[in-house]
Protein backbone atom coordinates (compact mmCIF):
# COMPACT_ATOMS: atom_id res chain seq x y z
CA UNK A 1 0.00 0.00 0.00
CA UNK A 2 0.85 3.25 -0.44
CA UNK A 3 -0.06 6.75 0.22
CA UNK A 4 0.99 10.02 -1.57
CA UNK A 5 -0.19 13.58 -0.68
CA UNK A 6 -1.25 15.81 -3.68
CA UNK A 7 -3.84 18.45 -4.41
CA UNK A 8 -7.33 17.51 -3.46
CA UNK A 9 -10.73 19.08 -4.75
CA UNK A 10 -11.93 18.93 -1.31
CA UNK A 11 -9.39 21.00 0.39
CA UNK A 12 -5.37 21.86 0.01
CA UNK A 13 -3.82 18.64 0.10
CA UNK A 14 -5.21 15.28 0.50
CA UNK A 15 -3.85 11.56 0.95
CA UNK A 16 -4.84 9.41 -1.83
CA UNK A 17 -3.57 5.62 -2.23
CA UNK A 18 -1.85 4.05 -5.23
CA UNK A 19 -2.82 0.97 -4.77
CA UNK A 20 -6.78 -0.79 -4.25
CA UNK A 21 -7.88 -1.26 0.05
CA UNK A 22 -9.90 -3.38 1.15
CA UNK A 23 -12.43 -3.13 3.33
CA UNK A 24 -11.17 -3.14 6.82
CA UNK A 25 -7.72 -2.85 5.92
CA UNK A 26 -5.78 -0.16 8.26
CA UNK A 27 -4.51 2.08 5.85
CA UNK A 28 -2.37 4.89 8.46
CA UNK A 29 -1.84 5.62 11.97
CA UNK A 30 -2.44 9.45 13.01
CA UNK A 31 0.88 9.67 14.63
CA UNK A 32 2.40 12.90 16.02
CA UNK A 33 3.22 14.95 19.60
CA UNK A 34 0.69 14.52 22.01
CA UNK A 35 -0.54 18.15 24.21
CA UNK A 36 -2.85 19.05 26.58
CA UNK A 37 -5.99 20.34 25.53
CA UNK A 38 -5.15 23.96 26.94
CA UNK A 39 -1.29 23.52 25.49
CA UNK A 40 -3.02 23.39 21.73
CA UNK A 41 -5.22 25.79 22.15
CA UNK A 42 -2.76 27.90 23.46
CA UNK A 43 -0.14 26.92 20.46
CA UNK A 44 -2.70 27.66 17.89
CA UNK A 45 -5.12 30.45 18.84
CA UNK A 46 -3.96 32.36 15.75
CA UNK A 47 -3.38 29.33 13.14
CA UNK A 48 -6.33 28.97 10.64
CA UNK A 49 -5.21 25.60 9.94
CA UNK A 50 -4.58 22.75 12.48
CA UNK A 51 -4.21 19.20 12.75
CA UNK A 52 -5.20 18.38 15.95
CA UNK A 53 -6.55 14.93 16.92
CA UNK A 54 -8.56 14.68 20.08
CA UNK A 55 -8.10 11.71 22.18
CA UNK A 56 -10.41 9.83 24.59
CA UNK A 57 -12.39 13.01 26.38
CA UNK A 58 -10.33 15.56 24.35
CA UNK A 59 -8.19 16.50 27.14
CA UNK A 60 -5.19 15.12 25.27
CA UNK A 61 -4.75 15.58 21.71
CA UNK A 62 -2.65 14.47 19.36
CA UNK A 63 -0.72 17.13 17.00
CA UNK A 64 -0.47 15.58 14.11
CA UNK A 65 2.76 14.79 11.56
CA UNK A 66 2.23 12.28 9.86
CA UNK A 67 0.43 11.45 6.18
CA UNK A 68 -2.50 10.67 7.86
CA UNK A 69 -3.06 14.20 9.03
CA UNK A 70 -4.04 15.13 5.46
CA UNK A 71 -7.05 12.67 4.99
CA UNK A 72 -9.63 15.19 4.27
CA UNK A 73 -13.21 15.36 5.54
CA UNK A 74 -16.05 13.61 3.72
CA UNK A 75 -19.76 13.34 4.80
CA UNK A 76 -19.56 10.31 2.97
CA UNK A 77 -16.10 8.74 4.14
CA UNK A 78 -14.42 5.90 2.34
CA UNK A 79 -12.65 5.53 5.63
CA UNK A 80 -12.87 6.24 9.77
CA UNK A 81 -10.94 6.47 12.82
CA UNK A 82 -10.58 4.99 16.03
CA UNK A 83 -8.49 4.94 19.14
CA UNK A 84 -6.83 2.03 20.15
CA UNK A 85 -4.30 2.04 23.29
CA UNK A 86 -3.94 5.54 22.69
CA UNK A 87 -3.25 5.46 19.21
CA UNK A 88 -5.84 6.77 16.12
CA UNK A 89 -5.96 4.34 13.03
CA UNK A 90 -7.52 5.41 10.29
CA UNK A 91 -9.38 2.21 8.72
CA UNK A 92 -10.80 1.47 4.99
CA UNK A 93 -14.91 1.39 5.56
CA UNK A 94 -15.01 -0.02 2.07
CA UNK A 95 -12.94 -0.52 -1.01
CA UNK A 96 -10.82 2.17 -2.03
CA UNK A 97 -9.78 2.12 -5.92
CA UNK A 98 -5.99 2.77 -6.71
CA UNK A 99 -5.82 6.47 -7.42
CA UNK A 100 -8.90 7.37 -5.07
CA UNK A 101 -8.30 10.07 -1.96
CA UNK A 102 -8.60 9.14 1.27
CA UNK A 103 -11.28 10.66 3.86
CA UNK A 104 -13.01 10.41 6.69
CA UNK A 105 -15.67 12.17 9.07
CA UNK A 106 -13.97 14.69 10.73
CA UNK A 107 -16.66 14.76 13.68
CA UNK A 108 -15.25 18.04 15.15
CA UNK A 109 -16.46 19.44 18.00
CA UNK A 110 -15.40 22.36 20.19
CA UNK A 111 -14.66 24.65 17.17
CA UNK A 112 -15.83 28.08 18.69
CA UNK A 113 -16.89 30.48 16.06
CA UNK A 114 -15.36 28.60 13.26
CA UNK A 115 -18.31 27.50 10.90
CA UNK A 116 -16.27 24.71 9.70
CA UNK A 117 -18.03 24.47 6.36
CA UNK A 118 -17.66 21.42 4.55
CA UNK A 119 -16.94 20.93 0.71
CA UNK A 120 -16.94 17.75 0.18
CA UNK A 121 -19.47 17.47 -2.61
CA UNK A 122 -21.35 14.37 -1.33
CA UNK A 123 -24.93 14.09 -2.36
CA UNK A 124 -26.12 13.94 1.41
CA UNK A 125 -23.10 16.20 2.40
CA UNK A 126 -24.62 17.89 5.86
CA UNK A 127 -22.64 21.28 4.85
CA UNK A 128 -20.24 21.51 8.07
CA UNK A 129 -17.47 18.79 9.13
CA UNK A 130 -19.18 19.03 12.73
CA UNK A 131 -20.47 16.12 13.95
CA UNK A 132 -24.34 15.61 14.34
CA UNK A 133 -24.30 16.32 17.85
CA UNK A 134 -21.99 19.08 17.99
CA UNK A 135 -24.48 20.84 14.85
CA UNK A 136 -27.01 19.55 17.50
CA UNK A 137 -25.30 21.13 20.78
CA UNK A 138 -24.47 23.98 18.82
CA UNK A 139 -28.22 24.60 17.08
CA UNK A 140 -28.86 24.49 21.01
CA UNK A 141 -26.83 27.45 22.30
CA UNK A 142 -27.47 29.39 19.09
CA UNK A 143 -31.61 29.06 19.99
CA UNK A 144 -30.47 29.75 23.48
CA UNK A 145 -28.83 32.83 22.75
CA UNK A 146 -31.68 33.71 20.41
CA UNK A 147 -34.15 33.14 23.25
CA UNK A 148 -32.26 35.30 25.50
CA UNK A 149 -31.58 38.19 23.18
CA UNK A 150 -35.51 37.89 22.25
CA UNK A 151 -36.15 38.21 26.02
CA UNK A 152 -33.77 41.10 26.94
CA UNK A 153 -35.66 43.27 23.89
CA UNK A 154 -39.22 42.29 25.18
CA UNK A 155 -38.00 43.56 28.77
CA UNK A 156 -36.40 47.22 26.97
CA UNK A 157 -39.64 47.50 25.00
CA UNK A 158 -42.01 46.91 28.15
CA UNK A 159 -39.64 49.43 29.81
CA UNK A 160 -39.78 51.80 27.35
CA UNK A 161 -43.67 51.85 27.03
CA UNK A 162 -44.01 51.98 30.72
CA UNK A 163 -41.48 55.23 30.65
CA UNK A 164 -43.65 57.08 27.49
CA UNK A 165 -47.02 56.47 30.05
CA UNK A 166 -45.02 58.15 33.01
CA UNK A 167 -43.81 60.61 30.95
CA UNK A 168 -47.21 61.78 29.72
CA UNK A 169 -48.44 64.38 31.85
CA UNK A 170 -51.68 65.18 30.01
CA UNK A 171 -54.27 62.02 29.23
CA UNK A 172 -54.18 60.09 26.27
CA UNK A 173 -57.46 60.74 23.84
CA UNK A 174 -59.67 58.30 24.32
CA UNK A 175 -58.26 56.39 27.00
CA UNK A 176 -60.33 57.76 30.01
CA UNK A 177 -63.30 57.32 28.39
CA UNK A 178 -63.53 53.30 27.20
CA UNK A 179 -65.16 52.77 30.50
ZN1 LIG B 1 -19.72 17.30 3.43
Amino acid sequence: MGLIIRSSAIHAAGCYTTTDIRKGQRVAEYTGHQLGKAEADAAYEESPITYLFGLGDGTVVIDGHCAAMFINHSCDANCETSEVDGRVWVTAVKHIAAGDELTYDYCLYDGGDDEARCNCGAARCRGTMYSREEVKRRKAVAKEAALKALKKTAKKKRGKRKAAKHASEWPVHGSLHTS
